[in-house]
């Protein structure tokens, strides 16, 4: 009997021991598979601390994303002209004082809008776009804002390839522009390479512009993290196109209640899946990523209160459609506007003497450009960074 019991205990310690074993490498086993950390944070302090980061800015119905490799800068899109002055903040609160590249994807405002507030506080190395000009506001007012700094405009071809830092950028799209084409299918789509991480910037590509992509550069597609494209609309998301790319993570950015109801159902089932991780600026805010070339880790800036699958349409239109066929927005200051109200600079100021004008005064003329520092919404953004009215016209 004792005997027995002496058996029964060392083959107990003898499985134990087995046991602990197995759950050790089982542990070990899940923390080598894993290698996306995820996490709600503040993401500000991203840049400075980290060698590669990219930061997809909320910017409510829009697109803008910042990419920081080893102190070099890529701003790819600028939302609308309205949230020119987030894109401002962040770039003077990160200290950016000179981006490498700026990339305008295409002339929609909803991307090349704000990109006027970069050039008023960064200067600026490389601008690219799609084409040379383009009949819109938006476009025109980037294009102009570009000449006030003299940066040639590029317009890159599908495989030119640009160095930020460490990171490796390949022009994958557009690779042929009909005149006819949709302005979303000529967006500039760029792969990204940081050690073996890998993210896909798409603009507003639609299925159009993806086939073509497919056709030439079908195995660059296969990337870590992808940009929705079109906000994760049903036209952004084709089957084979998410197939092709198989993203680990997806980000979204949309703007909550959007008129669209991005993102919709067909992209997010898609996304779903290829068992993608998914990210929403709509709903968590700035999403920012880090990568160190092997592992990648997300924060948000909001915590997510609801289910990041739900399409945009159940989270709520807060839009109606008029009879003259126009979207009119009910409430929301994220909603998307159809519409929206032209990037007017409100006031000017003199980087050097710190002096504040109206864009009219007679001042204004007589500053060097270089000196001048445009603003776009009221005075406390100015007056916060010690700007005092002029005399002369008053502000
Ligand atoms: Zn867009
Ligand atoms: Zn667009």
């Amino acid at each position: 009997m004792r005997s027995a019991n002496v058996f029964h205990n060392r083959r107990l310690i003898l499985f134990k021991i087995i046991s602990s074993i197995m759950i050790f490498f089982a542990v070990f086993a899940a923390v080598i598979e894993i290698s996306v950390y995820s996490s709600v944070a503040a993401s500000a302090a991203t840049f400075s601390s980290s060698p590669f980061t990219v930061k997809y800015i909320d910017v409510g119905q829009g697109d803008a994303s910042l990419i920081c490799c080893d102190g070099h800068y890529m701003l790819i899109d600028g939302g609308s002209s309205k949230k020119s002055d987030t894109i401002y903040s962040i770039l003077r609160k990160n200290n950016i004082k000179e981006l490498d590249y700026i990339v305008c994807t295409h002339p929609h405002e909803d991307h090349a809008g704000g990109l006027p507030g970069a050039l008023s506080y960064a200067e600026c190395k490389t601008a690219l776009g799609p084409v040379a000009t383009y009949d819109n506001d938006s476009y025109n007012k980037f294009l102009k804002a570009l000449e006030k700094k003299n940066i040639d405009l590029i317009v890159p071809e599908a495989g030119d390839t640009y160095l930020l830092g460490s990171a490796r950028i390949e022009v994958l799209g557009p690779t042929d522009i009909v005149p006819s084409m949709d302005p979303n299918n000529i967006s500039i789509v760029l792969r990204v390479d940081y050690g073996d991480t890998s993210f896909l910037f798409t603009g507003d590509a639609e299925q159009e512009e993806q086939q073509l992509i497919m056709w030439n550069e079908y195995d660059k597609l296969d990337v870590d993290v992808l940009k929705a494209s079109h906000h994760g609309s049903y036209n952004g998301a084709s089957y084979a196109f998410i197939r092709a790319i198989s993203p680990e993570i997806t980000v979204i950015s949309c703007g909550k209640h959007n008129s669209y109801g991005h993102p919709h159902e067909e992209a997010l089932d898609l996304f779903k899946e290829y068992k993608s991780d998914l990210y929403r600026t709509d709903l968590q805010g700035d999403i920012t990523i880090v990568s160190d070339g092997i592992n990648l880790s997300v924060s948000s800036e909001k915590k997510l209160t609801t289910n990041v699958w739900i399409p945009g349409q159940d989270i709520g239109i807060n839009s109606y459609t008029d009879s003259d066929n126009s979207t009119k927005i009910l409430s929301d200051e994220n909603a998307a506007k159809p519409d929206p109200a032209p990037d007017t600079v409100t006031y000017i100021g003199n980087k050097n003497s710190k002096k504040l004008h109206y864009p009219g005064c007679s001042s204004v003329d007589e500053m060097k450009e270089t000196n001048k520092v445009f603003f776009y919404g009221d005075m406390d953004e100015p007056v916060g960074q010690g700007y005092e009215p002029c005399k002369r016209c008053n502000p």
